[in-house]
This record gives structure tokens, C-alpha cells and sequence, in this order.
């Protein structure tokens, strides 16, 4: 921790466009921060903080004196763990606009799949007219599946347009309108009804190919699915087995075990996937910068972090 005479040091690790931003954030509003700029060639760093999507492989060579690694993304999901050094906290990015953004995503695909656009599309491919009845959301049952800070504004919000949703988690919660369920215990009471399930987990080993052809199997037939999880939650296989037999009626990809796909991966190119290529939610540089700051001010006050990763559970 900076004695205060020091000024602190946040190293930053990311794209030079971004870095232009961060750079002008500080600039402005913690002058007395002092934001390097890594470089592979340059000398060991003293600083406290780094940010970094991923951070160098050699750690303690080149930032020794490291005590806070702020990762760029909600999920760490990348990170090797057992890399950091134990003393060295990791923060994950927790940001209003990065949130924002997931509701949007999630509330488009849940919508896309409640108002049936998968099938229209495929009309519109074949010039079909074909009205097919509309369903009113308090009569259509949503499960998300992670109730931490994404998954839990997603659940509000769908509620808010007056689905009826239920929410599953390691712990167990209480969420105002939203049935909660928790642990493996609640999973199958969770799923059962659930027409639309979207993901929200973070990947861990305990959540790595959870959505396979078991849980696919527990939706009532012909249920959508919205993953903006991460690509290995999903069984792909089983996936597409599932949309072959109409078990799954259509997905909502954000992710794939493989990104960028390759140009015939099956699920890039089914007429029932509406896939995007990972832009559900990113982490906007500026609000980015502002959570660091306020961040690395706690810290050099001796107050406790906020969104600190727990290395046990790794999220
Ligand atoms: P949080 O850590 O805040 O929440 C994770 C939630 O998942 C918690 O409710 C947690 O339960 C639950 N959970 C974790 N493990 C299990 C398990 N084994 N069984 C049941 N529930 C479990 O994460 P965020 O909401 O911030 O982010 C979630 C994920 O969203 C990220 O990890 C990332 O993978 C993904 N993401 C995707 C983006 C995209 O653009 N597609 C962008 C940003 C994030 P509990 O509350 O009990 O701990």
C-alpha cells in the first residue's frame, strides 16, 4: 500500500485506444495517480495496481510489487488463478454501464424468442405470412440461471415487462417478484416450466457444460434458450440435438465454446440460433477507469475492496 508520500502507479494492460480514454479519466480526475502503460520490453513496474484483460504471464518479474489486479471483465473465467500471486487481490469489473448493457441484451432476446422472431425469420426466408397467436409475458415463465449483479438486474427487469420469472443460484436469495431457487438441489425445480432459461453463471468447474442434454430435457418442450454466460456452459452437441428434436425451439447466442467459430460451425449457421458474436455487454472505458479510481482510493484509505474475487469459489 502507498505510504502516503508515494504517488500510486496503476499499470495499465489493454488496447492503446482505450488506453487514450483511461488515460484522459485520470488525467482529469485522479491527478494524483500516476497510469503507466505496459510495454513487454520495459523495465519491471513498481506499481500497486495493474489493469489488465490478461495480465503478463511473468507477474513477479515484472510488476513485483503488485497488490491489485483489476480485471477488465465481468468474468475471469480466463484468468489463471493459481498464477497470482496469493498476496495479490483480484477484482473483477463491476460497472453500471457494463450492466446496462447485458439488461438490454437479455431483454432483447428473451423478447425475440416470447414474440417467436426465430420462426418469423424463417417465414420471411420461405415468404411465408403466418400470424401465430401472441402470449401475454405473466403467462410465460423466464428462468435466469446466475442471480449475482447481471443476472439479478436481467431478472428485475424481465419483471418489470411483467413475465413471470424465477431466478436459480449457489446461495439462496430473495428477490422481490422473482422465484428463487438455489444450489443442485433447486435445479430441477428451477427448470421445470421454465419456456425461456437464460444464462447468466459465470464458468467455473462447477458450471462447465451445464446446459446439456439433461437440463435441455427438463424444459417444458419447444423452451428457448439465451446464453450470455460464457460458450462452455453449453453441451454444443446436445444443443443441436435438442433444437433438431424441437426440445429447444431456438437459442439466442452471445457465446460459443469457440470464438471467433469457424464459418460452418453448426450452431453459427442454424436457421433456429440467432447468434452474435460476444457483444452482449463490454466494459466501457470510461466508467471502467472511474471504478479503478474509486477502487484504488479505497484501498490506499485501508478500506476493504469491493467485487473482489473469491479464489476458492473462482468468481
Ligand atoms: P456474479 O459473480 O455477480 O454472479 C454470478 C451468479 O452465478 C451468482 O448469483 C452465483 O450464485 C451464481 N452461481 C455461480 N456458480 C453457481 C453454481 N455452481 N450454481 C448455481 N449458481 C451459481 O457475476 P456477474 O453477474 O457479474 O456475471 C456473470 C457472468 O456473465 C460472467 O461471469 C460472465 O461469464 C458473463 N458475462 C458475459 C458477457 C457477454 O458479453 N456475453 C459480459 C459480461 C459478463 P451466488 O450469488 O449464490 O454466489
Amino acid at each position: 500500500m502507498g505510504d502516503g508520500t508515494a504517488r500510486p502507479t496503476l499499470l495499465y494492460k489493454s488496447d492503446p485506444i482505450r488506453g487514450a480514454v483511461w488515460d484522459r479519466v485520470f488525467r482529469e480526475e485522479a491527478p494524483d495517480i500516476a497510469l503507466q502503460v505496459w510495454s513487454p520490453d520495459a523495465p519491471p513496474s513498481d506499481a500497486a495496481y495493474l489493469v489488465a484483460w490478461i495480465p503478463p504471464e511473468d507477474l513477479e518479474r515484472s510488476v513485483p510489487k503488485l497488490e491489485v489486479l483489476f480485471g477488465l471483465g465481468a468474468g475471469v473465467d480466463h484468468l489463471k488463478l493459481d498464477r497470482l500471486p496469493p498476496r495479490v487481490q483480484l477484482v473483477r469489473m463491476v460497472d453500471p454501464d457494463l450492466t446496462r448493457s447485458m439488461v438490454e441484451y437479455v431483454l432483447y432476446a428473451v423478447l425475440a424468442l416470447h414474440r417467436d422472431i426465430p420462426a418469423y425469420l424463417a417465414d420471411q426466408r420461405e415468404g411465408r405470412w403466418a400470424p401465430r397467436p401472441v402470449r401475454r409475458a405473466p403467462d410465460r415463465t423466464v428462468g435466469v440461471m446466475g442471480l449475482g449483479v447481471l443476472g439479478r438486474a436481467a431478472a428485475e427487469a424481465l419483471r418489470g415487462l411483467g413475465f413471470a420469472v424465477r431466478g436459480w443460484s449457489a446461495s439462496e436469495k430473495s428477490i422481490p417478484g422473482v422465484t428463487c431457487f438455489a444450489g443442485t438441489t433447486g435445479l430441477p425445480d428451477f427448470l421445470q416450466g421454465c419456456e425461456i432459461l437464460v444464462c447468466l453463471l459465470p464458468l467455473t468447474d462447477a458450471t462447465r457444460g451445464l446446459l446439456n442434454a439433461a437440463v435441455f430435457s427438463a424444459l417444458p418442450a419447444g423452451a428457448g434458450l439465451v446464453n450470455v454466460g460464457r460458450g462452455g456452459h453449453v453441451v454444443e452437441a446436445d444443443l443441436l440435438a435438442a433444437l433438431e428434436s424441437g426440445q429447444v425451439s431456438a437459442a439466442m447466442l452471445d457465446v460459443l465454446a469457440t470464438e471467433p467459430p469457424a464459418p460452418d460451425h453448426p450452431l453459427l449457421r442454424h436457421p433456429r440460433v440467432m447468434p452474435t458474436p460476444h457483444v452482449a455487454s463490454a466494459t466501457h472505458p470510461e466508467s471502467a477507469a472511474r471504478q479503478v479510481i474509486r477502487a484504488i482510493r479505497r484501498h490506499q484509505d485501508r478500506l476493504p475492496l469491493e467485487n473482489v474475487v473469491d479464489r476458492r469459489q473462482t468468481y
